[in-house]
């Protein structure tokens, strides 16, 4: 019995690894065969299944002068299945539903009401319209996938107690949707969402990459042989929680001398009072000293993860990310600069500005990644 289920687990395991694949971009089946591992008659097999089902659908050709034959390619059907997405944040909350190529079809913004809980029934009512509007099959819906500042537990679906955000403390998010939908709800902090969301993109570039959410706090998402990290007992990983100075100032997670106290922007402003902003900063004859600070506290942090787990990409988000090429430069130089006294993999730092729509494409995929496997 065992062998069959291992069998059973094997193939579901690939099957969610061809959708990964052909989620990012159509693919052949010969393509298919060398990014999974998979020998091409698996591939076959398992196409034809996909295919049978609506799941996914043979595209164009593509024209290919140099093999002489076009491969047929393979591609997702967007209107298959269809995620919600809730994007919980301290001015609004923004409700989306994205096809299952992870575009975002029909969006609406929601007001905060007087309490979390009639935001939440206001966020439901809008979210069912929305799926009117777009007459989606409720069978094709996979659920409804929440991002929200943290703390936060995403076992118990529970919003715990943000800083600035009265009114949202102890919230259980999940429940209510899940009350007022009739639908499957997950609920994840914004860095995990935005982690997952860039590594179904594929923009990672990387199975094993860290996200680092640098704004008014230090978020963070580490995504480790493509699955994403977690705390256990329902707490996210907050790399920027852990400490970098054990006698440092006090922080507002209880702790001391964590990495937010240092690389925050309001922290990195709070030693140049005289600016108003990290780009304005980043504009002034302050810049070098405050570059290379923020790249030393930045990297100790990094340093401190890379000693326990294994990443050879950083995806710098934020507002820091929207000024960042002399920051990368800097933090380039420094890493090189180190001793090799613990040889490790060359880190790739690369910026990843967020743009409009990527918190509520980032919410709505998180439905995505747990049909996928890698949440
Ligand atoms: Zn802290």
């Amino acid at each position: 019995m065992t062998h069959v289920r291992n069998a059973s687990y094997n193939k579901a395991f690939n099957r969610r690894e061809i959708l990964k694949n052909l989620r990012r971009e159509p693919l052949s089946r010969a393509e298919l065969s060398r990014k999974t591992g998979l020998t091409r008659a698996a591939i076959s097999i398992l196409t034809d299944e996909l295919l049978a089902e609506g799941v996914i659908r043979e595209s164009e050709l593509r024209a290919d002068p140099a093999v002489g034959r076009a491969p047929v390619l393979l591609t997702v059907v967007p209107e298959r299945y269809y995620g919600v997405g809730v994007s919980v944040e301290r001015e609004r909350v923004e409700i989306g539903v994205s096809d299952f190529s992870g575009a975002i079809v029909k969006r609406r913004a929601c007001k905060l009401k007087s309490t979390a809980e009639q935001t939440l029934i206001a966020a439901a009512k809008v979210a069912q319209a929305l799926l009117h509007a777009l007459s989606v099959p409720a069978d094709r819906v996979l659920g409804v996938g929440v991002s929200a500042p943290g703390p936060l537990n995403d076992h118990t679906g529970v919003i715990l107690s943000p800083p600035s955000f009265p009114g949202w403390q102890n919230v259980p998010v999940c429940d209510i949707l899940r009350r007022e939908t009739g639908l499957r709800t997950m609920l994840d902090n914004d860095a995990n969402a935005m982690a997952l969301y860039r590594y179904l993109q594929g923009a990672s570039g990387s199975e094993n990459f860290l996200f680092l959410l640098v704004d008014s706090g230090v978020g963070s998402g580490i995504v480790v042989g493509g699955r994403l990290l977690r705390a256990g007992e329902g707490f996210t990983t907050e790399l920027g929680h852990t400490s970098i100075h054990y006698r440092g100032p006090r922080c507002a997670c209880g702790g001391r001398g964590c990495l937010e106290c240092y690389a925050s922007i309001p922290a990195i402003l709070a030693r140049h009072p005289q600016f108003e902003s990290w780009q304005a900063l980043m504009r002034s004859d302050a810049c070098d000293t405050a570059v290379r600070q923020e790249a030393e506290y930045l990297l100790t942090g990094v340093r401190n993860l890379r000693r326990i787990v294994s990443v050879d990409t950083l995806l710098l988000s934020g507002g820091i990310a929207e000024s960042a090429d002399r920051l990368i430069a800097e933090m380039e130089r420094q890493l090189r600069s180190e001793s090799a006294q613990y040889p490790s993999e060359p880190l790739r730092i690369v910026a990843s500005p967020l743009l409009a729509g990527d918190r509520i494409s980032a919410a709505a995929n998180l439905v995505f990644s747990d049909f996928l496997g890698i949440a």
